[in-house]
């Protein structure tokens, strides 16, 4: 029952499939067949209010639920709104995940982020480091509503022998994204950046912080096929890390977005934005010992959501 196919004519919800993960999960559903997606915009449905998703969820009474909602952002929107990301996101999952049991749905996929680990948790990062020790401070009342939704998805588990599983990603980046200036992540801030410099012929772009962070970069195509992958394969209350198993210092990222963008000025790096976590490489033995392996790697990820953005620029579609 925990393992085994979905069912392709099952009612299938994808929470939050406006966003970059939500968004390419649908896209990878309904390439592999599926043909009972539901969705709601949140302006049709705000999960963050209870008795709306109750009704929802009474209505609709999904088999399986991707949980991919989140109120979601980059290292500066973080350390500046960390009530917004605490509370918001912490009601969000405590009512979609409350309904989803309630109204009967089997099968659930929980999407954390790789922030709930340590800020000095040892690299590569195993699942068994979870709650070793203090988090990175820029992004940790993300990381404790995160880490909450893992207990929850543990709690649901136990108590009522669900089949419900949480899957905590790297830094994901893909057409889809928020190229917001300040409130986004890096990839997309420094896409939008070098852009707008290579147009402008601007002599430099800033990058924040001192560029020896190390990240690691997952497709969100990969992601996708890695939560079916998941939701077919993997039964266990410990969350699954998803991740390529490589990373490179913010410097070198900035490099090769530079390159790919064809710009050729100088990097100037504003040591007074913060760093975040000195490096955060996700351990992928679990996932590869499962049969899945991301595919896409980052100069050609890169180059095609590159082009996708310019196609969203030229149609005045930047979502921001
Ligand atoms: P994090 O992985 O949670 O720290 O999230 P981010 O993607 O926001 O930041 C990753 C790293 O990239 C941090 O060390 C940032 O300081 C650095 N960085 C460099 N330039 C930028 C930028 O323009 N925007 C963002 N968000 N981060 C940047």
């Amino acid at each position: 029952m925990g393992i085994a196919p979905l069912d392709r004519g099952d009612r299938t919800y994808v929470a939050g499939h406006r966003g970059l993960v939500g968004g390419a999960v649908l896209r990878h559903l309904q390439a592999q067949g599926f043909t009972d997606l539901v969705t709601r915009t949140s302006g049709e449905l705000d999960l963050r209010d209870p008795a709306a998703v109750e009704a929802f969820f009474a209505e609709q009474r999904p088999a399986t639920v991707v949980m991919a909602a989140a109120k979601v952002g980059g290292i500066l929107a973080n350390s500046t709104y960390p009530a917004d990301f605490l509370s918001d996101n912490l009601r969000i999952q405590v009512n979609v995940l409350d309904a989803a049991a309630r109204y009967g749905a089997t099968k659930l996929l929980f999407l954390g982020s790789s922030c709930i680990y340590p800020k000095f948790a040892p690299q590569p990062i195993r699942e068994d480091s979870l709650l070793t020790g203090p988090l990175e401070e820029t992004n940790d009342a993300y990381a404790i509503a995160k880490i909450s939704g893992v207990l929850q998805v543990q709690a649901l588990r136990r108590q009522y022998g669900l089949h419900y599983i949480s899957a905590m990603p790297t830094n994901l980046y893909g057409p889809g994204d928020n190229f917001h200036p300040t409130g986004s992540h890096v990839l997309p801030s420094l896409i939008r950046r070098f852009d707008e410099a290579a147009r402008t012929g601007a002599p430099s772009v800033t990058v924040w912080g001192t560029g020896t962070p190390r990240r690691e970069f997952l497709h969100v195509d990969d992601l996708a096929r890695a939560c079916v992958h998941l939701l077919e394969n993997y039964d266990e209350p410990e969350p699954i890390n998803v991740g390529v198993g490589e990373d490179l210092p913010i410097r070198e990222l900035a490099e090769l977005v530079a390159e790919i963008v064809g710009y050729q000025g100088e990097l100037v790096f504003d040591s007074t934005k913060p760093d975040g976590t000195p490096r955060k490489l996700l351990d992928v033995g679990k996932i590869h010992a499962l049969g899945w392996k991301a595919q896409v790697g980052l100069r050609d990820g890169l180059t095609e959501t590159y082009r996708w953005y310019q196609e969203q620029v030229a149609a005045g579609t930047v979502r921001s």
